[in-house]
């Protein structure tokens, strides 16, 4: 199942162009929040195995907003792909966490400002979880998720570098720097759910490609790790990482422009597409 945010309401994606709306399709059984139905996913799962949607009405994909909207916690992993030098990675117990602040959170289809500065980029998967996770063993790690969607990690980079410690999560949180999208997708509806091609291109000129296979941390090994310390909430996201290309890339000083277009897709879920755009002037704001 394909589940998806049309113009801010909740919907179920029949195809690539048609969705059905919970709200007016339950009779008012569940809101029209996205976000709403983390709260409430086991139960949401048995009203749609037994409900009869039908072919739902012709939507534009532009219209799609992120799937999660205001997820309470987002947990964003460094360095979980396999690289050389790499490995003693994997002989902690942890993987490098940080966060993105929320309001970074933004659809598939996004227009980003720039904020100036070195604007880096990242397609990764991303975990939407389904049911609260606490202390949970690897093994049972992928029953916790109501299901993945796809994720571009912008980062600025000068920020980062700043301070006598890296500013990860500041400078990974401007407005716009956490696009995820088109849709969630639940995990039996994923022929091999621990290999996933990831693919980058900028301006249709590729800057990743990997699998999900070559993660350092699994998925279930992530879920089971950052549960060890942190309860993961229903409607929390995980940026899991991502794969090579990044180092390489900004060694040449590329970073993104206004007018480039971001295209991050993974197989089985599909693709986010967003905008660099000028920044509006750079005075506050009423949000
Ligand atoms: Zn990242």
């Amino acid at each position: 199942m394909r589940v998806g945010n049309l113009r801010g309401r909740l919907v179920v994606l029949t195809d690539a162009t048609h969705a059905v709306d919970v709200e007016r399709a339950s009779e008012g059984g569940f809101v029209s929040d996205p976000q709403a139905v983390f709260e409430r996913w086991d139960e949401f799962l048995t009203w749609v195995s037994s409900a009869s949607l039908g072919p739902g009405q012709v939507f534009s994909p532009r219209d799609l907003g992120p799937p999660v909207p205001r997820p309470r916690q987002v947990f964003v992993i460094g360095m979980n792909y396999w690289k050389e030098g790499d490995e003693a990675v994997t002989t902690t117990r942890h993987p490098v966490v940080f966060t993105k602040f929320v309001t970074a959170i933004t659809g598939p289809y996004a227009q980003v400002e720039n904020p100036g500065g070195e604007v880096d980029w990242e397609v990764e998967l991303v975990l939407v979880v389904g049911r609260g996770a606490y202390r949970v063993h690897e093994e049972d790690g992928w029953d916790y998720l109501a299901g993945v969607t796809v994720g571009l990690d912008l980062g600025e980079r000068t920020i980062q570098r700043e301070g006598p410690v890296a500013h990860y999560s500041l400078g990974k949180s401007f407005p716009g720097f956490g696009p995820i999208g088109p849709s969630l997708v639940t995990v039996p509806e994923l022929a091999d759910r621990d290999n996933l091609e990831l693919t980058c291109f900028v301006n249709g000129k590729e800057t990743q490609r990997g699998s999900t296979a070559q993660m350092l941390f699994s998925v279930p090994r992530l879920v089971s790790s950052l549960s060890t310390v942190t309860p993961l909430l229903p409607g929390d996201i995980v940026f899991t990482g991502t794969p090579s290309g990044g180092d390489k890339r900004t060694a040449k000083g590329r970073f993104l422009s206004i007018g480039d277009e971001v295209v991050g897709d993974i197989s089985g879920i599909g693709e986010l597409r967003i905008f660099i755009v000028e920044p509006r002037l750079p005075t506050a704001r009423n949000l």
